[in-house]
């Protein structure tokens, strides 16, 4: 298996336990919050904690390893206090991120709340540029595909107009499978896999494509509404999955589940096994 495939794990009781979390669902790649995702308080890693863990997850090959940005952050609102916030947060994941060797922060963008992505558009870039230039050169972040929910940032020319005012090779894109289905991409047949691919190539670009968050999605193409489902029990089921793993152009990159897991404790092993299953690679 060369393939990387993990889930979203838990750091509950330490840094250290995502390892044994990883490891314990079968993954061999992760992604983790840097603290708690509803709360805006980040503290920087002490740097033996930051220390013991890059070399533990490379000991044990579990790599590579993805923070989330915490849910609140918001790079369009019109409020200055939580704008300052979100920035903030980002800048101390991203500084989390470089100390343990992460290969970046992923991060939703936030909402325009009704304003429209023309009125926002110019500060989400400028903020962006703003977090880079505060950030460690060995930083990453990486912007997701939104599920198309009304306000919510992340559709694939508007991803494709931050990619044009940014120029860098520290931004980069992670594209989740179920968004993608409930923004109204039906990948699950061949013509609409192509379909998919060609807009990522158009919009996005193949080097800026660093990681897939691999789910399936509890709500029917094109709703919006952004749930995920376990791997083969939703709308887009295994076969569009399998299909859509296999492409050539997304075979080689990391999948990251999301999922509710079958206790609903999330990412678990029977989700990566399924997943196991129909990875040709
Ligand atoms: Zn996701
Ligand atoms: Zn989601």
């Amino acid at each position: 298996m060369t393939r990387r495939i993990g889930g979203h794990v838990s750091t509950a009781g330490g840094l250290q336990n995502a390892i044994e979390n990883t490891i314990a669902i079968g993954g061999n790649c992760m992604q983790i919050f840097a603290g708690s995702p509803r709360m805006w308080a980040r503290t920087p890693y002490p740097t033996k904690v930051a220390e013991a863990f890059r070399e533990q997850s490379m000991i044990r090959d579990l790599r590579p390893i993805y923070i989330h940005a915490l849910y609140l952050t918001n790079l369009a609102s019109d409020n200055a206090e939580l704008l300052e916030k979100s920035k903030k947060a980002l800048i101390m994941d991203m500084t989390n991120g470089a100390a343990i060797g992460a290969a970046g922060v992923i991060l939703h963008i936030g909402s325009h709340q009704g304003r429209g992505w023309r009125v926002v558009k110019d500060q989400v870039i400028t903020v962006i540029k703003e977090v880079l230039d505060a950030t460690p050169n060995g930083s990453v972040l990486i912007l997701e595909n939104s599920a198309g929910q009304k306000g919510k940032i992340g559709s694939l020319p508007e991803l494709a107009d931050i990619f044009s005012a940014v120029t860098s090779d520290r931004l980069k894109i992670c594209l989740d499978t179920a968004h993608a289905f409930e923004a109204g991409y039906n990948f699950v047949t061949e013509a609409g896999l192509e379909m998919w691919v060609k807009d990522i190539e158009k919009y996005i670009g193949w080097d800026k494509l660093d990681v897939l968050h691999l789910n399936d999605s509890k709500t029917p193409l094109g709703s919006a509404h952004d749930m995920h489902q376990n791997i083969g029990d939703g709308y887009i089921g295994s076969e569009g999955l399998k299909r859509l793993i296999n492409h050539p152009r997304l075979a080689s990159l990391p999948l990251l589940l999301e999922v509710p897991g079958i206790e609903g404790t999330g990412p678990d092993k029977e989700n990566i096994d399924r997943v196991k299953k129909i990875c040709k690679n």
